[in-house]
């Protein structure tokens, strides 16, 4: 564990600890503000967070934005956006197993040094690695789960809106929830 942001960083952008190293163009660290009380947790890199070393930049990170604006949420000012696994997996499949076991160690080494409150599970990937193997995601999004201090949210995927734009006031619902629950426990997501 790396107690200093900014090791951890450069540790983390030289990685090789598994064969996602090898197809990747950057390692996608992930973006936002690091002293946020909400987290925000996604699969893996696709084509254009690849590209750019961002997290949720093409199609589904702009809906996401779109979603979280709603709810005052921004990845510029109150949240800290991150993925399971930080190099794109090849044609966007799945993280297998060993990918996703090799790459958590960065992402609770950058819960270690955030801290936050609440953890949101973006998708299915997410909710069953970091939340519980029998999340049934149609089910369980928008529930909470305490562990270790922290509370977890499973939500869908904005990738299974744009296919499935029923789903989305499933999502705004789980929002919303959330916003009440960041408006129980936190302290200055809404007040800086
Ligand atoms: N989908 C994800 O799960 N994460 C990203 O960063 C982009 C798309
Ligand atoms: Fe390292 Fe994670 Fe990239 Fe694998 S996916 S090489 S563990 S940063």
């Amino acid at each position: 564990m790396y107690e200093s942001w900014e090791e951890l960083k450069s540790e983390c952008l030289a990685c090789k600890k598994c064969q996602l190293c090898k197809e990747r163009t950057n390692v996608v660290l992930g973006c936002g503000n690091i002293n946020a009380e909400v987290m925000f947790i996604g699969e893996g890199p696709g084509a254009n967070e690849d590209m750019l070393g961002m997290p949720f930049v093409g199609r589904s990170g702009k809906l996401l934005d779109e979603m979280l604006s709603k709810i005052d949420l921004d990845r510029n000012k109150n949240i800290y956006i991150a993925n399971i696994v930080k190099c794109r997996p090849p044609q966007n499949r799945d993280p297998l197993p060993e990918e996703q076991e090799a790459c958590i160690e960065w992402l609770r080494n950058q819960v270690a040094i955030i801290k936050p409150k609440i953890i949101v599970a973006v998708g299915r990937i997410a909710a069953l690695k970091i939340i519980d193997p029998n999340i049934k995601i149609t089910q369980d999004h928008g529930k909470f789960y305490k562990k270790k201090k922290i509370w977890f949210m499973p939500t869908i995927h904005p990738a299974s809106l744009l296919r499935n734009p029923n789903q989305k006031k499933l999502v705004e619902e789980d929002l919303l929830t959330l916003k009440q629950k960041i408006l129980e426990i936190c302290n200055h997501t809404y007040s800086d």
